[in-house]
């Protein structure tokens, strides 16, 4: 086993396969470490009692012309066995059933037949797609945003363009102030609509988020949605494929305990990482570079090597959501013709919170019929998911059986209420995941998924960079810039491969 290599990544979530097939195909031999069993940590899929279920997410976008996933194939030629869906999502709020239309006029006539605004919503939905076209273009040309230094604005400032402009200025002003201007404040199931959608897309219900950073999640549907046949897991699968081909690895039950700088044996460089995990036989890995695809939290319980990402890591200690997840089988009939026209993705308002911390709002996804791995002969895989408030609290203790159970129980119930096909005689198995089996699963301290809350930040300047103060040890997930969702790991993979590359040339 060799245990000298050019790059070692740690954790094989999407932001660490990204940038672990970047530096593979820039000629690096990249080994990865996983510490569980399989790779894609919050997307990903396993199977139980032999039906294949979703460990986190669901939805897929982000193939555009130019957009992170677009890139991810063109660049690396790699092809994802994917299902487009002609519908993104639909929205239970009340009585109403909103469809959120991936044709941005079709939404718009949607959206005034649901909240009325007239010609002021309008105006706010072009805005908020503007504003979000710009968004996607400047992250995907300024590299080195987060700007950390002069040197990165002035390379940022080599791919100005004028509409960046508009990025800028409403980097400064907030959703809630644009929404006053436009007098959309009034009428409070539209609030409630806008702070849930926020919540799956941003992890914040608060409307003083610059709109810049609402502005991509709430166009978030009317990207094109995609199903990856077989489960998320077929994404990291393929990415690793590509990584083996060209001389890579990835190690399973290796999960890094220690991370910690040596003298290099290397002649051209003066130390190396050196990293520990827990496995019996290989436990020891050297190599100049790294890249860490753990939340900021837990990168901090293995090295001692960063204090100034210490200092900056416990100003985002408050807030972090953790989630509770369920994945039911259910037998169903497929000459029944809503099991090939129903919406796969929905978010449903609930009239009283869950207990226990969970959310206003639950979202659901079926497998597609289409995929003879997930949904064969008729049976069709349940995802439902909700945000859990201080995942800290969910501990193995007394209550904690009740409390799964308690919850289950709502959920099922729920899906009886809205969708007139479900019925629970048809659930052939159920189970589901809380914060305790989320830290289990992808070690993310106190199962806190998600990322770092938008709310956190009253501009984008203010989010971490992928770059740590280690030039040799790069940011990647879900808790660093761009911050949560596929795409946004994707590119923040990315770039960190491509900032470490330019910064490497001078
Ligand atoms: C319930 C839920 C639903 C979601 N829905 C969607 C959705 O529909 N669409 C969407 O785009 N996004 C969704 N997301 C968000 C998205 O899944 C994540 O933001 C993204 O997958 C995180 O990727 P990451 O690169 O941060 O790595 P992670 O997914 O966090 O993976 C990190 C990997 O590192 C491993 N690891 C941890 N500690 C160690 C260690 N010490 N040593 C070695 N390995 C280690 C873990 O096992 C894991 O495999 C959802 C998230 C959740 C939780």
């Amino acid at each position: 086993m060799d245990t000298y290599w050019d790059v070692v990544v740690i954790g094989s979530g999407l932001g660490g396969l990204s940038a672990a097939l970047s530096l593979s195909e820039k000629g690096r031999r990249v080994l990865v470490l996983e510490k569980g069993t399989a790779p894609g940590g919050c997307a990903s899929s396993f199977q139980k009692n032999g039906f294949v279920f979703e460990s986190g997410a669901t939805t897929l976008v982000g193939f555009e012309p130019g957009l992170p996933l677009d890139k991810l194939i063109r660049e690396f030629q790699i092809q994802f066995p994917l299902i487009p869906l002609e519908r993104s999502m639909v929205v239970h709020l009340g009585n109403q059933t909103i469809e959120r239309y991936q044709d941005p006029k079709a939404w718009i006539l949607e959206a005034k037949r649901a909240f009325g605004g007239g010609l002021r919503m309008e105006v706010f939905w072009k805005l908020i797609g503007s504003v979000s076209d710009s968004l996607w273009s400047v992250s995907t040309r300024y590299q080195f945003f987060p700007f950390t230094s002069v040197s990165d604005v002035w390379k940022s400032l080599r791919s100005f363009r004028l509409s960046d402009l508009l990025v800028l200025f409403f980097s400064f002003v907030s959703l809630r102030f644009v929404l006053k201007c436009l007098g959309l404040t009034k009428n409070k199931e539209w609030i409630r609509f806008l702070e849930e959608q926020l919540l799956i897309t941003s992890q914040t219900t608060s409307l003083e988020l610059p709109l810049v950073l609402t502005s991509a999640c709430l166009t978030y549907p009317q990207l094109q949605n995609y199903v990856v046949k077989g489960g998320m897991v077929s994404l990291a699968e393929t990415i690793i494929e590509k990584i083996e081909s060209k001389g890579g690895k990835i190690l399973y039950k290796q999960e890094v305990t220690l991370l910690k700088k040596i003298p290099s044996k290397n002649e051209n460089q003066k130390m190396d990482w050196e990293i520990r995990t827990k496995h019996r036989e290989n436990f020891l890995f050297q190599t100049p570079l790294v890249v860490s695809n753990l939340p900021i939290w837990n990168l901090m319980e293995i090295t001692e090597t960063l204090p100034k990402l210490k200092g900056k890591t416990k100003k985002f200690e408050k807030g972090i959501w953790g989630a509770f997840t369920m994945g039911i089988a259910i037998q169903t009939n497929p000459a029944e013709a809503w099991t090939r026209t129903e919406c796969l993705h929905h978010q449903i308002h609930l009239k009283k919170s869950l207990p226990y911390g969970g959310g206003n709002s639950v979202f659901l996804s079926l497998s597609h019929h289409e995929d003879s791995i997930r949904s064969p002969d008729g049976i069709r895989i349940l995802s439902i998911s909700t945000h859990i408030e201080n995942p800290e609290s969910w501990v193995r203790d007394d209550i904690y059986q009740e409390k799964k159970k308690t919850i289950e129980s709502i959920l099922i119930q729920t899906l009886e209420e809205f969708f007139s096909w479900f019925h629970r005689e048809m659930i052939l198995f159920q189970h589901s995941a809380t914060p305790v089996t989320w830290k289990t699963w992808t070690g993310r301290k106190f199962g806190r998924v998600g990322g770092i809350p938008g709310s956190y930040f009253s501009n984008p300047f203010q989010m971490l960079s992928n770059r740590s103060e280690d030039p040799n040890l790069l940011l990647t997930g879900d808790t660093v810039y761009p911050g949560q969702g596929i795409p946004a790991v994707v590119l923040g993979g990315l770039h960190s491969v491509e900032q470490f590359i330019e910064r490497k040339r001078g």
